[in-house]
């Protein structure tokens, strides 16, 4: 076995991220089938979450994996700052499936990076240097990445904590139906709540500072929020009324995780530009970029467009994207979360109705769902606080027993992700909700006195 002895040298010599790194035990990948990963013992493992809900495809699709291999043997790389024939392609067949040429002949372009934090951090610039305006607009409940760019922009503390603020980032408070910040007790209400304190905030801000609001359509592992009806478009038209631009953070949304090819698709809001990462190459090589609309796009042609990177657009990253594109195409899969959403809110919701106790609630829509845990009910207490869950009894016995019964989930504090492969078929799901269910017992165990 020649991977057993790298991979426990490599174990001690990797900063692992997002971590204490005294006492570390996470199975040793060494394999992938579908929906499965296998450690180095041979046990299977079901991804619930599709990794970090980056692998829409699972793990070996035949025709991805043929096509990094072609192109390796073609050609691996060139500048950025040159013509290739398959970066120029996929541009193409992303602008096609983009917000701009649905219902509309606008057409976008496309700007590449590595991964969603850089894109962010590209975002930022792009915005700022269309409108020269010095502002920028995101919200507290929100993740973005963890370059110092993308976290500033992100809002939880621990992200953001020991690394300067950027200049210029305002953060506002966006709905969320579970918890209101704005103690609003209809959906509606807390719409109409939410945009009149951005309201507020522009008015104090100066909405002509503000050069973009940044959000993620649905908030990813933030919390998992679905904002409630006409909550984006109010903010599409407060952007239009300002001059302000609208910029959607699709990295986890986009690429059929929420039905179709994106959130803002489904949803039915057009921001001026939208991030992307994660699924668009089925994260079988790093790529993400920045999807632009053509109108702000053309910009560049008369101005310096003074963003980029030596592996924007790499050769066997567009490769793998266009590959990934022709499966999502050739399989349904943008569609298919919606088969997966029904099955997802029906398996959650029979978990709810299980443990009552400590499920407090179920969201989500497509394939992109979330258990939030609380240990009262009524009060919708978390089970365990914000910021200090990683290393809290009930989450550690609820993710333990999840692995112990072959079942992978990612989540942050009491709030546990379901965003399996859109791959996956119901009989895999089955397994994954009776994992879970057993991971709720063992939470349950854990945190009663
Ligand atoms: N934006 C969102 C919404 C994300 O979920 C993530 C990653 O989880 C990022 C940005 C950062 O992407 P990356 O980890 O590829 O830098």
């Amino acid at each position: 076995m020649p991977h057993d002895h790298g991979a426990f040298a490599q174990r001690s010599k990797v900063l692992v991220p997002w971590a204490i790194q005294r006492g570390l035990n996470p199975p040793t990948v060494v394999r992938g089938e579908g929906c499965f990963f296998i450690d180095r013992e041979g046990k299977r493992y079901l991804d619930l979450t599709s990794g970090f809900v980056a692998m829409p495809l699972g793990h070996g699709h035949p025709k991805v994996v043929e096509a990094i291999r072609a192109q390796a043997g073609r050609l691996c790389w060139t500048p950025s700052s040159f013509f290739n024939d398959v970066r120029a392609q996929y541009a193409e067949a992303l602008a096609r499936i983009a917000p701009w040429s649905q219902g509309s002949d606008e057409g976008a372009r496309v700007h590449f990076a590595s991964g969603g934090a850089e894109a962010n951090d590209d975002m930022i610039k792009i915005v700022r240097l269309v409108t020269r305006r010095p502002k920028i607009l995101c919200a507290y409940r929100a993740y973005h990445g963890s370059t110092i760019g993308a976290s500033a922009l992100t809002g939880v503390d621990r992200w953001r904590d020991p690394f300067p603020n950027l200049p210029g980032i305002v953060r506002f408070f966006a709905p969320y139906p579970y918890r209101s910040p704005f103690h609003a007790s209809t959906p509606e209400e807390e719409t109409e709540r939410a945009l009149a304190h951005l309201e507020t905030i522009l008015s104090h801000e100066g909405a002509l500072n503000v050069a973009a609001i940044v959000l993620e359509p649905v908030t990813g592992s933030s919390g998992l929020v679905v904002y409630p009806p006409g909550y984006l478009a109010g903010l599409r038209a407060l952007c239009d009324k300002h001059g302000i631009l609208l910029a959607f953070d699709e990295v986890m949304t986009g690429f059929g995780r929420t039905g179709k090819s994106f959130a803002a698709v489904r949803l039915g809001v057009t921001p001026d530009l939208l991030s992307f990462a994660k699924g668009a190459s089925g994260s079988y090589v790093p790529l993400g970029g920045v999807l632009v609309r053509e109108k702000v796009a053309s910009f560049f042609d008369r101005e310096y467009f003074d963003v980029g990177h030596t592996h924007a657009g790499h050769v066997l990253g567009v490769a793998a994207g266009l590959a990934t594109l022709h499966v999502f195409e050739e399989e349904g899969l943008f569609e298919r979360a919606i088969t997966l959403e029904t099955w997802l809110r029906e398996g959650l919701e029979a978990l709810r109705a299980r443990h009552p106790r400590i499920v407090g609630d179920v969201r989500g829509l497509g394939a992109l769902f979330a258990l939030e845990l609380v240990s009262d009910p009524a009060r919708k207490t978390p089970l365990v606080p914000w910021h200090h869950a990683q290393g809290s009894e009930p989450m550690k016995a609820f993710y333990g027993e999840l692995l112990r019964q072959g079942v992978h989930a990612y989540g942050r504090y009491n709030i546990v992700l379901v965003a399996p492969p859109l791959t996956i078929a119901r009989h895999e799901l089955e397994l994954g909700l009776r994992a879970l269910d057993g991971a709720l017992s063992a939470a349950s165990r854990a945190s009663s006195p």
